[in-house]
């Protein structure tokens, strides 16, 4: 194995306990505080995983949101992230061709409790959210003013938190006011400014490097080490997989829009009538095409190379 080698799964099951597998992470736990979050070069699309990855594609998310951990505490003052290192444990640096593996595709992370909510903001009326308001004038539940088009941005950026399902079900949209339910008045009301300062925020930094954040999702963690407890920006930010990013040359308002990366891949799964079939094969031009929507979208926003 190399640093080119497409990785689909881990096991490094012989030097930390797994913690967790998602779509396209594997989490192993460092020590009681620690995290070892690793990005495999899984893709998926339609919420099915697909059996080939995607080259880069790990190194490149885990680069992004290292770049959003360190850009975005300075945009929004008082933000605190769960970010700890790019640093490989001592385990994989001492071994040379795990090394070369997992370098740049990892992070370490503080461990926190999650939040069972995903604090969606769109900034654009687009997607799921597009089809609700066609259907009823409302997005998650909330009435918008009538007239609007497909893709046309919203005068203010809206909070749309929807519950994170367990794996293998769908999230479901739901009120502020659930949200409020589900983790209390307070929490909700901090993540939901937090999470409408970060998008400001990202959203103006973007736009100056030609890509309009459409919408994204982010996770939020209490820290109890704090008093009083704290709420802390985790997971992954601000990436492809959790954004709809699109070309700001290209965008056009009563239409659909393309989307930086994932759109090729959607586009031959439906063509194909492979949308939401488990475990399909992408020819290597759709991976390669993917991949490159991909690195796009890394270049324009960090303004480097992708790194090794
Ligand atoms: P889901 O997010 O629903 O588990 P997923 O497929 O998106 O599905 P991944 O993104 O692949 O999952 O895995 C990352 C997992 O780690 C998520 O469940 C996320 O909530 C969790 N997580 C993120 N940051 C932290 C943290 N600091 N401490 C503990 N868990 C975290
Ligand atoms: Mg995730």
């Amino acid at each position: 194995m190399s640093a080119d080698t497409i990785l689909t799964s881990t096991d490094l099951t012989a030097f930390f306990p797994r913690l967790a597998s998602g779509k396209v992470r594997d989490v192993y736990t460092l020590s009681p505080s620690t995290l070892l979050f690793i990005a495999t070069d899984r893709i998926s699309a339609y919420d099915v995983v697909l059996s080939t990855g995607i080259p880069g594609k790990g190194r490149l998310l885990t680069q992004m949101s290292a770049h959003w951990f360190a850009v975005l505490p300075s945009l929004v003052p008082g933000l605190r992230t769960h970010f700890v290192s790019m640093a490989l444990p001592s385990a994989l640096e001492e071994n040379t061709e795990l090394a070369d593996v997992y370098r740049g595709r990892s992070m370490q992370v503080r461990r926190l409790k999650v939040f069972p909510i995903e604090s969606i903001v769109r900034g654009y009326i687009t997607g799921s959210a597009w089809a609700e308001y066609r259907r009823s004038g409302t997005v998650h539940g909330g009435r918008m003013r009538e007239g609007l088009r497909e893709s046309e941005m919203l005068e203010e950026p809206i909070w749309t938190p929807s519950t994170k399902a367990e794996a293998g079900s769908k999230d479901e949209n739901i009120s502020p006011e659930k949200a409020a339910e589900l983790i209390g008045q307070n929490y909700a009301s901090q993540i939901r400014d937090l999470s409408l300062r970060i998008y400001s925020a990202a959203r103006d930094y973007a736009l100056e490097r030609g890509i309009i954040i459409a919408d994204t999702k982010f996770e939020f963690a209490l820290d109890e080490s704090t008093s009083p407890p704290s709420v802390v920006l985790v997971d992954e930010v601000l990436t492809p997989d959790s954004s709809r990013f699109w070309d700001k040359e290209k965008y056009e308002v009563g239409r659909p829009q393309e989307s930086l990366d994932k759109q090729y891949l959607r586009d031959w799964l439906t063509k194909n009538k492979l949308k939401g079939v488990d475990g399909v094969e992408m020819p290597r031009e759709v991976a390669e095409r993917t991949a490159r929507g991909y690195r796009e979208a890394y270049e324009r926003l960090t303004g480097e190379l992708q790194q090794r």
